[in-house]
């Protein structure tokens, strides 16, 4: 399957931007599966949902109905976009995505939606249980400093931050969410031998782009 381009890496590794934009030079959809654990812990945090409760949460997903409007993501039309960047949310995000029903639930929506048309699909597992049949793997990552750089920066230009957030706090936490993300039982995060790795710490978005373009298949 040559239509499904799958992008894989740790948060901070520059997955979105360059996901996004590959998408736009390719003409195919894009889809950040992140954002929907994302919406799986607002939705818990929302409600008052213990993390570690999967029935609860299976429960909730149950009765959830996700939609990308544009660049909006909307839960049962509530507009969620802003609030699932918070880093709270990030974190928690982290902890519910280690849910096996949850895991569960949100696979047929990613296959759903990928299977619409040709597209970009980043996130942890793409390339390894999403669709593992792509034949358009990457691993994208970057030094522990730049992709604390980048993120520090992102959430300080967005407000989501305040001026005691250093960018050590926000390395700590790139940190625990790698490691939970890396080890967890069910989908880890997994550089396989499929996927082209490419080191974005020294690279402009362009060459990244340039450089993935040059090997697709
Ligand atoms: O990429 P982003 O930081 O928005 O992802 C939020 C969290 O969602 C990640 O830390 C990870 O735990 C989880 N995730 C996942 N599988 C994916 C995408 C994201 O487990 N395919």
């Amino acid at each position: 399957m040559k239509n499904i381009i799958t992008i894989d890496g740790p948060s901070g590794a520059g997955k979105s931007t360059i996901a996004k934009l590959l998408a736009k030079k390719l003409g195919y959809k894009y889809l950040d599966t992140g954002a929907l654990y994302r919406v799986v812990a607002w939705k818990a945090d929302d409600a008052h949902i213990d993390p570690d409760n999967e029935e609860e949460l299976d429960r909730v997903l149950e009765n959830i109905k996700i939609t990308f409007d544009d660049n909006r993501i909307l839960v049962n039309g509530i507009d969620v976009t802003s609030q699932i960047r918070n880093p709270d949310i990030g974190e928690l995000s982290s902890k519910v995505s280690a849910k096996p029903a949850v895991r569960a639930r949100l696979f047929s929506i990613q296959r759903e939606l990928g299977l619409q048309g040709k597209a970009v699909i980043e996130g942890r597992d793409t390339g390894t249980v999403i669709f593992p049949e792509s034949e358009n793997k990457f691993f994208l990552d970057a030094s522990f400093e730049q992709r604390g750089k980048r993120r520090h920066k992102e959430l300080k230009e967005s407000g989501k931050i305040d001026d005691k957030t250093t960018l050590e706090d926000i390395i700590e936490g790139i940190k625990t969410r790698d490691n939970r993300d890396s080890t967890r039982q069910n989908a880890p995060l997994k550089r396989t031998d499929d996927m082209l790795y490419v080191d974005t710490t020294d690279l402009t978005l362009e060459e990244v782009v340039a450089k993935m373009i040059g090997a697709l298949k």
